[in-house]
């Protein structure tokens, strides 16, 4: 499980993440929810070290960190090492495979040889179900297939968490429902996840639990469940469209 206790972000002066204290199971999927600009991002951000937080701190199993004090770079690697994040524009690099895109990192960070990585990404992409598309370029993909490559990338990682930031906000509907659908069978594989999204019926199909955030508070904390079968009057306000 990580678990983020008591996490503070400021910018500028303005706090965007007031005290939240948030665990996130392993082997389940957890949706953040809530407005624009509540501070979903940032708080996904902080667990892998692309926001550091004024205070607060992350642990995750035998792995703990006071987000207040210096992080060697050795310590900062073993807590990135165990996670993945799948952005919303995927950025794959341009001048890459789609084969490449997937092997670069296990190569190089993870020391496979290319053999072992060309076979594991292939696997990935069999799943995926883009197998004959190794050899093409991201710009000759279309945006869920790019994102689709995307996850597969995050995987070949090994993580134990795969982190997505709105990962099909960027996409078509049609082309929206090719890449939920993955996300959907590695939930159902029991693949640990935390996901930022705006789909609700993606969020009630594949999430065990939902933390909502609003103005960087947290306002629910509980069972996708109780959150669409006993919603609040905010957050009834919430799914209804109003913010
Ligand atoms: P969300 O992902 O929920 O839309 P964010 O976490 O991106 O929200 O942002 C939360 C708040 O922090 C917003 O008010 C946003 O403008 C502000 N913010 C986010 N990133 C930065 C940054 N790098 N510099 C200054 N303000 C930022
Ligand atoms: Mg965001």
């Amino acid at each position: 499980m990580i678990s983020l206790k008591n996490i503070v972000k400021t910018y500028d002066g303005k706090t965007v993440l007031h005290d939240i204290s948030v665990d996130f199971p392993s082997g389940k999927t957890t949706v953040i929810l809530g407005p624009s600009g509540s501070g979903k991002s940032t708080l996904l951000r902080s667990i892998d070290l692309l926001v550091r937080p004024e205070s607060g701190s992350i642990s995750f199993e035998d792995f703990n960190y006071d987000y207040s004090q210096p992080i060697s770079s050795k310590e900062s690697f073993k807590l990135r090492r165990k996670t993945s994040m799948v952005f919303q524009n995927w950025n794959l690099f341009p001048n890459l495979t789609v084969l490449r895109n997937i092997t670069e990192a296990p190569i190089n960070v993870l020391k496979l040889s290319k053999d072992e990585a060309e076979s594991k990404a292939r696997d990935l992409l069999d799943r995926v179900g883009l197998a004959d598309l190794e050899e093409r370029y991201p710009s000759q993909l279309s945006g869920g297939q790019q994102q689709r490559i995307s996850i597969c990338r995050a995987l070949a990682m090994n993580p134990e968490y795969i982190l997505l930031d709105e990962p099909t906000s960027a996409l078509d509907p049609e082309l929206e429902t090719q890449v939920l659908r993955i996300l959907e069978e590695l939930a159902k594989a029991g693949q640990s996840m935390i996901i930022v999204t705006h789909n609700m019926d993606f969020a009630r199909l594949v999430s065990d639990k939902i933390v909502f955030i609003e103005d960087g508070e947290k306002v629910f904390d509980n069972d996708t469940k109780e959150f669409f079968e006993h919603p609040t009057s905010r957050i009834k306000d919430f799914l209804s469209g109003i913010s």
